[in-house]
């Protein structure tokens, strides 16, 4: 299992010329500080993506703004080749005053969507590289209350821009029935003020199969999510990815203790393809369609 991400297996998407000569996939992970961002990208891609943390000397100037940090890694599986890029946004919501914290991250997006329409532009587009976000995963605090106005307003502000995937961060800190009653307030709270979160689709011509998967999928969502890096040993000795507690080990990879591994398929696996495929057809399209009018076209 080590560094095996399980792209390759996509069992609904085509695999197509370009397919096979190397995508792109870009992830956004947005959330305060802590709520295990880095953690969660780490237990995606089965791979150190971010080194453990060094020693990090404080500075009397602490940052004002969100930065945007860009990490990249080339995976090949049965002869396919993914470049994946991690967008990570820290500094997110960590300011005293975080009205505008979605900016710098709907920058990122468009200027993403920009130089992709620059590209198309080229006479010559044989080479376009594509680095718009495909999907971002939005950390809410497993507070058990409802979603706050940073969460609201960020999702409002990004959410005609990007697929966005709500997830409950640090879900080993609450119970089932915890879990379960704040999953329905935050669906309450995106229904009540209009946000459009990803939703995935099936299709007529799915067989009964892919239609089950994707409704149990989405029946997840948000995804209560536990992220770690490190193995563990559970009582009947094996070695798993997980949290360990006084009361017991919650593991990572098993579907009864948290949704990391439907979250992962459904990223990964089923709907890797629909994921780029809305990006360009309606975010992207939107976006171009919209620039051009402003340009008088
Ligand atoms: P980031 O600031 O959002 O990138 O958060 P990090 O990934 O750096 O994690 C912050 C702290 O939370 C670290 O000590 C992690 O070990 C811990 N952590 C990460 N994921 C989880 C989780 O799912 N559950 C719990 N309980 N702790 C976590
Ligand atoms: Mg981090």
């Amino acid at each position: 299992l080590q560094g095996y991400v399980g792209f390759a297996n996509l069992p609904n998407q085509v695999h197509r010329k370009s397919v096979k000569k190397g995508f792109n996939f870009t992830i956004m992970v947005v959330g305060e500080s802590g709520l295990g961002k880095s953690t969660l990208v780490n237990t995606l891609f089965n791979a150190p993506l971010y080194p453990p943390k060094e020693h990090v000397p404080l500075s009397d100037e602490s940052p004002k703004t969100v930065s945007i940090q860009v990490l990249s890694t080339d995976i090949e599986e049965n002869g396919v080749r993914l470049k994946l890029n991690v967008v990570d946004t820290p500094g997110f919501g960590d300011f005293i005053n975080n009205e505008e914290s979605w900016k710098p991250i709907l920058e990122t997006i468009e200027s993403r969507f920009d130089a992709y329409l620059e590209q198309e532009n080229r006479v010559n587009r044989s080479k376009i590289t594509d680095t718009r976000v495909n999907a971002c995963l939005y950390f809410i605090a497993p507070t058990g209350h409802s979603l706050k106005s940073l969460d609201i307003e960020f999702m409002k502000r990004l959410h005609n821009k990007v697929n966005l995937i709500p997830v409950i961060a640090k879900s080993d800190t609450m119970t089932n029935e915890e879990i379960t009653a704040f999953k329905e307030r935050i669906l309450l709270d995106i229904a009540h003020h209009d946000i459009k979160i990803y939703h995935a689709q099936h299709y007529d011509c799915d067989d009964i199969e892919t239609i089950n998967e994707t409704k149990d999928v989405m029946s997840k969502i948000p995804f209560a999510i536990v992220g770690s890096d490190r193995l563990v040993e559970t009582s009947d000795g094996r070695q798993v990815r997980g949290r360990k507690y006084p009361w017991g080990i919650i593991e990572v990879d098993n579907e009864e203790h948290c949704d990391f591994v439907k979250l992962r398929q459904m990223l990964i696996r089923t709907h890797m393809e629909e994921l780029r495929e809305f990006t360009n057809d309606i975010h992207y399209e939107n976006y171009r369609t919209e620039k051009l009018l402003a340009m008088g076209y």
